[in-house]
């Protein structure tokens, strides 16, 4: 099934172009090859949106570098506007960590500028760009790397915070990470009713907690999420269309407002 009003996702030439990262030693995993995702309230989501929607298609990129820097560009900004860069950079020559680093930094600034913080987005993508050499990252350097170290590795490099760190183990290393972001949060308000906002690890603790601890599981879950929250569960709701309405507390009480006005 396609999402309801999915035009601009899917007329971005990178939301076909998701990349997986190898799982368990399997350099092309099968996309719907997950595991039960577990009996927990995040994996009841998880199921709804997967028996709605099916595969997300996240996270937009040709390989894990490409991944890795949209994660930096999308900071502070719409996926639909740094989703277009990375095949700009492509074009311009900078679509790799060496040459990130080997480009003119003036012609680097003016080719993020329409991404938005294109000075510090600039030093961000050396940065990390550095960070991915030393470690030798294509060349297997992170093989058997704890995930904990890696996160914390991550987390060192200037620039990446909890989520972008997150988004990278994810979506370029396949480490079963959930990235917590601000849909994630409202999503969990709304269904449970609650104003609550959690703290980041709070909530990717719960999450960790109540779904099964699986790449390709934590991939798809933050997809549709992101999907959801994009398309139906915008600021104004349109709850007849969700999948989860039967689940959510808000979508409950707007569908008894509506059924009976
Ligand atoms: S039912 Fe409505 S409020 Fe609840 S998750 Fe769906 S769109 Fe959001």
């Amino acid at each position: 099934m396609r999402l309801p009003s999915d035009l601009d996702y899917i007329e971005l030439d990178l939301a076909r172009e998701r990349w997986l990262p190898p799982i368990d030693g399997d350099p092309d995993p099968d996309p719907n090859d997950w595991p039960d995702p577990g009996g927990g309230f995040w994996a009841s989501l998880y199921r709804a949106l997967w028996d709605a929607w099916g595969d997300p298609y996240w996270w937009p990129g040709r390989n894990a570098w490409e991944c890795a820097a949209g994660a930096v560009l999308v900071q502070n900004t719409t996926w639909k506007n740094a989703g277009r860069m990375i095949p700009k950079l492509r074009e311009t020559g900078s679509g790799d960590p060496a040459s990130i680093l080997a480009a003119d930094v003036d012609e680097l600034r003016s080719t993020l500028r329409p991404v938005g913080y294109y000075k510090t987005k600039t030093r961000k993508l050396h940065e990390l760009a550095r960070w991915w050499l030393a470690r030798d990252v294509d060349g297997g350097g992170i093989d058997g790397v704890p995930d904990d170290q890696l996160r914390r590795e991550l987390l060192s490099v200037w620039g990446i915070g909890p989520e972008t760190a997150d988004d990278i183990l994810c979506y370029s290393f396949a480490r079963p990470w959930f990235v917590v972001d601000a849909y994630a949060v409202r999503l969990r308000q709304r269904i449970l009713g609650s104003d609550e906002i959690p703290d980041y690890h709070e909530l990717q603790a719960e999450v960790h907690g109540q779904v099964t601890r699986h790449p390709l599981v934590m991939n798809h879950l933050h997809g549709m999420v992101v999907n959801l929250c994009k398309f139906v569960c915008r600021k104004k709701p349109n709850c007849p269309a969700c999948p989860l309405r039967t689940q959510c507390a808000h979508g409950r009480r707007a569908l008894v407002v509506d059924t009976s006005s």
